[in-house]
């Protein structure tokens, strides 16, 4: 048996379940996917930001299984469209979409704009949520461009066509040690880190 409290990964997504549990990698805590607990919900996600649908699906796990949630909500923001997909990254394309369609969705509707005009970033947001109620969020960004065509195998959602320019490669380029680095959920995941330490600290010791 771990010494530590356990830690639910609010999310059913298999990519950041993989994603997360690296990123979180020697927290003091025992981190969990909601299948290793047979928990299964499907939290609607009916937020106007990218905040309030992290904070719903944290303390909906939270709630529904008793134990300290972290939550994801991230998504592709193209700042030729607007800053779509934003929330609507994993819909865009359609409910049943796959990562090919969304990507190929968002090429065609990029297709006259130049590479200078193609900036984009993904936005990670974080929330963590224990059973009594308490919540805290935290965010990360990653900026890069949308590329003409698909490149590299890597990661998962739109990493193929997510350029970032210091690196001269897309995110589905880089192994995952270096995605995990330089990306929005990198970013988020060490500011989560010192929030985790804290609930620690004041819940458990
Ligand atoms: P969510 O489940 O509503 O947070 O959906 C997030 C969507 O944004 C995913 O399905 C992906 O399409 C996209 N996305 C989020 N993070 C990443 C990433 O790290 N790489 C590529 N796509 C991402």
């Amino acid at each position: 048996m771990s010494k530590y409290p356990e830690l639910l990964l609010a999310t059913e997504n298999k990519a950041k379940i993989r994603e997360l549990s690296q990123l979180l990698e020697g927290i003091p805590f025992r981190i969990l996917s909601p299948d290793t607990k047979g928990i299964k919900l499907s939290v609607e996600e009916t937020g106007r930001s990218m905040e309030e649908n992290a904070r719903l699906k944290a303390t909906d796990y939270a709630r529904a299984s008793g134990l300290i949630s972290i939550a994801d909500d991230s998504g592709l923001e193209v700042d030729a469209l607007s800053g779509e997909p934003g929330i609507r990254s994993r819909r865009y394309a359609g409910e049943n979409a796959s990562d090919e369609e969304r990507i190929s969705f968002i090429l065609k509707k990029m297709v006259d704009i130049p590479w200078e005009k193609r900036s984009a970033r993904f936005r990670c947001v974080l929330s963590i949520a224990t059973p009594a109620g308490q919540v805290s969020i935290c965010e990360g960004i990653c900026e890069g461009y949308i590329t003409f065509t698909p490149q590299g195998s890597g990661g998962f959602g739109y990493d193929p066509i997510f350029f970032i320019p210091e690196i001269d490669k897309t995110m589905a380029e880089l192994p995952a040690e270096i995605k995990n680095q330089v990306s929005h959920r990198a970013k988020a995941a060490g500011k989560a880190r010192l929030i985790l330490n804290d609930i620690r600290e004041t819940i458990f010791s």
